[in-house]
């Protein structure tokens, strides 16, 4: 299964070290050449300003943004998440804007930036979960599906082929989600 990793910035490689262990063939993306024949897509933590920018730049954000409306799975994390979201608070421009939720950007403030917690994930018991700098949801569409929530905010859903995460399972080596993942098929 070949899996496309958006290569522009962030934490990339953590992911595809992942993606490997697990069987895959990772594809990094950074034109629009990348994209031929991948299965599924990976948008990692980073900067997103940066990284919304450069898919502009790089002629990457319609053609990302139209595979992603016909169906390819997407595991997005972190800046990744605030790439895919409809709203995100304070904007008036979006990015990727598939997934129908509002994002709240550095949302756990500053005194705790980084910080980790072992929380419910559904189907999965519990994750650890590893956040920096982390945004949350503020609002999610009724048909979007709440995985989990810490402190009362929610911090990963599904919508079809999305999944948005607001921490970075690549740090940790519980593969359980990119496994979920991986399962998607639209
Ligand atoms: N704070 C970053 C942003 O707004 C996201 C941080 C991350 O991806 N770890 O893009």
């Amino acid at each position: 299964m070949k899996i496309g990793v958006l290569a522009l910035q962030g934490a990339f490689i953590e992911h595809e070290m992942i993606l490997k262990k697990l069987g895959c063939e990772v594809a990094e993306i950074r034109q629009l050449k990348d994209l031929t024949s991948i299965e599924g897509l990976v948008l990692p933590g980073g900067e997103s300003t940066v990284q919304g920018q450069l898919l502009l730049k790089l002629g990457l954000l319609e053609p990302l943004k139209e595979r992603i409306t016909k169906g390819l799975p997407v595991l997005a994390t972190c800046a990744g998440l605030i790439l895919l979201a409809q709203q995100i608070e304070t904007q008036n421009t979006n990015y990727l804007g598939t997934l129908p939720v509002t994002i709240r950007r550095n949302a756990f403030g500053r005194q705790i930036s980084s910080f980790q917690a072992n929380a419910a994930y559904q189907g999965l018991d519990t994750f650890p979960m590893t956040f920096i700098r982390a945004p949350y949801i503020t609002k999610a569409a009724d048909e979007v599906q709440i995985l989990a929530t810490v402190n009362d905010h929610i911090v990963a859903v599904q919508w079809h082929n999305q999944i948005g995460l607001a921490f970075h399972p690549e740090l940790t080596d519980d593969t359980r989600i990119h496994e979920e993942f991986l399962k998607l098929s639209f």
